[in-house]
């Protein structure tokens, strides 16, 4: 069994080389302000041990037969795809937002479908390359980031139009036995807690910019690999443990310094004709992934706000139950949208079941747009305490504790401890440091709204719709 524990993967980071850069010092990875980072990951391994979701994040390699953890898996049928769906959503529950992981996952689907696509029309050897790094993968049960969003410098230019060519990662050298890149991407998540960085292209790409098409993999630690690094975890707290508290997540600007690559790790060096392919191939994917957890995220605020309701005493106000309707939806209207593409999906030359892209773009874009909405909404009802509070500190000292204990009551069924557990809980969800990381994550994670439109604008068959009212209204070509 290729499975590994959560020790296991906590220990081999241990291991890795450091160069991740956060709050003016490099730091090992084993260093306190990343622990809630990884508990993340870590749980991604834990529930793999767990009868109570092992049947949902175990699956079987199509490739070795052996079991694996789902987040290693390419999707081979219509079934997978709706199991990753579905774990995602259980899991981001369970962390209380964005369980990460599936980024590698969908990037590594989006690398094995599109290597394929190369090697047919061109007769290069990267789906085979990528077919035995995917066996590495699996079989050591790597963690994976995306790196995908170069740095762009001036939007409204081209990659070969840029005052720097290095504003978007580029090969510098093409050598017998490997490749020298450089440039950098932006916003890498689990950047400072993966093995491996799975680098793809961002965009479409012309003939003369086919330096800048490049896919590979390369360990987050290799010489020149630099992780300038962000990290965002709730308050910690005292007494007053909660499982949300323990989570955290990390983004990484990610500089490649001239690094040198081995041919066996690139799936893609100067077809430029497939770059755009393969970012929206990525895309596709992770906004089906998308369709899990952004449902998972309304749940949470779904289910805060009616519980705030409830213990303020006004559950039942006509309002509240209207808008937390609208949440349920959102909730199931994305998630719809994720099952329709996965049921939709169709199967690529490499085996890979490819999600029926119209969908998953319409859910993404359906959560995309509708996430500060559902902040309203939990804001709104919450009132303002949530971002007034005294600090758990206060509650436990016995001058004040008293006081804080008395003034916090509303509904007198529910005693203060209680009380003040939900209003913590909502103020490090919605009205923190993390709480406004999720807010741009659900805009921007996977593509903002923009790009969404895009998507379903461009492969959109509108001749028919304009078909369908030329017959409606009896007009003949
Ligand atoms: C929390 C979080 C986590 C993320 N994790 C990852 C990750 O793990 N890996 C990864 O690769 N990426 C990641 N991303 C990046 C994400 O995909 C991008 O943020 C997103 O694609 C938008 O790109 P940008 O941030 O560079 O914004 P910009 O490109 O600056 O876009 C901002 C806005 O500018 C406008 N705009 C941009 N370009 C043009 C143009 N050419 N013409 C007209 N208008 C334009 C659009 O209105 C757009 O919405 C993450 C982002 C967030 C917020």
């Amino acid at each position: 069994m290729a499975i590994k524990t959560a020790e296991e993967y906590r220990e081999g980071l241990k291991k890795m080389k450091p160069n991740v850069y956060v709050g003016g010092r490099c730091i090992k990875r084993d260093d306190p302000i990343l622990a809630p980072c990884i508990n993340t990951i870590a749980y991604t391994f834990e529930t793999a041990a767990d009868p109570q979701f092992r049947d949902l994040v175990v699956t079987t390699s199509h490739l070795t037969g052996e079991k694996i953890n789902r987040f290693a898996s390419v999707n081979t049928s219509v079934d997978d795809l709706l199991k990753k769906q579905e774990m995602v959503r259980t899991l981001c529950h369970q962390v209380g937002g964005c369980i990460q992981r599936c980024m590698a996952t969908d990037t590594i689907n989006a690398i094995g479908v599109v290597s394929k696509e190369i090697d047919d029309a061109k007769g290069t050897e990267y789906h085979k390359r990528f077919l035995e790094f995917l066996k590495y993968y699996q079989k050591n049960d790597l963690v994976g980031s995306t790196t995908q969003s170069d740095v762009k410098g001036d939007r409204s230019k081209r990659p070969h139009q840029q005052v720097d060519p290095d504003l978007y990662l580029r090969v510098l050298e093409r050598r017998k036995d490997g490749i020298v890149v450089r440039g950098a991407k932006n916003h890498i998540t689990m950047g400072p807690y993966v093995h491996e960085h799975l680098v793809i292209t961002t965009r479409t790409l012309t003939k003369e910019e086919s330096d800048w098409a490049i896919a590979f993999a390369i360990p987050a630690d290799a010489d020149g690999v630099k992780n300038i690094t962000r990290v965002t975890s709730p308050r910690p707290r005292i007494e007053l443990k909660a499982p949300y508290n323990q989570y955290g997540v990390a983004e990484s600007v990610v500089v490649f310094d001239n690094v040198f690559v081995p041919w066996e790790r690139v799936f893609m060096c100067g077809e430029w004709e497939f770059a755009g392919r393969l970012a929206l191939t990525f895309a596709d994917f992770h906004r089906h992934s998308y369709c899990g957890c952004k449902p998972a995220i309304t749940d949470i605020i779904m289910g805060t706000t009616a519980l705030v309701a409830e213990y303020n005493g006004v559950g039942n106000a006509p309002h509240i139950r209207d808008e937390v309707t609208e949440l349920m939806i959102i909730a199931e209207l994305v998630y719809a949208a994720g099952i329709a593409a996965s049921t939709k999906a169709h199967p690529t030359s490499s085996g890979i079941y490819e999600p029926a892209s119209i969908y998953s773009n319409c859910g993404r874009y359906l959560a995309g747009t509708n996430i500060y909405h559902e902040y309203d909404v939990l804001t709104s009802v919450a009132g303002g305490l949530p971002s007034t509070m005294p600090f758990e500190q206060e509650w436990l000292n016995p001058e004040t504790k008293a006081y804080l204990d008395k003034y916090i009551m509303r509904n007198p069924q529910i005693p203060p401890e209680k009380q003040h557990r939900l209003f913590r809980f909502i103020s490090d969800f919605s009205c923190s440091a993390i709480g406004g990381w999720a807010q741009y994550a659900g805009v921007h994670g996977g593509g903002s709204p923009i790009m969404e439109k895009i998507g379903i604008r461009s492969q959109y068959d509108l001749e028919i719709k304009k078909n369908i009212t030329k017959y409606l209204a009896g007009i003949k070509e």
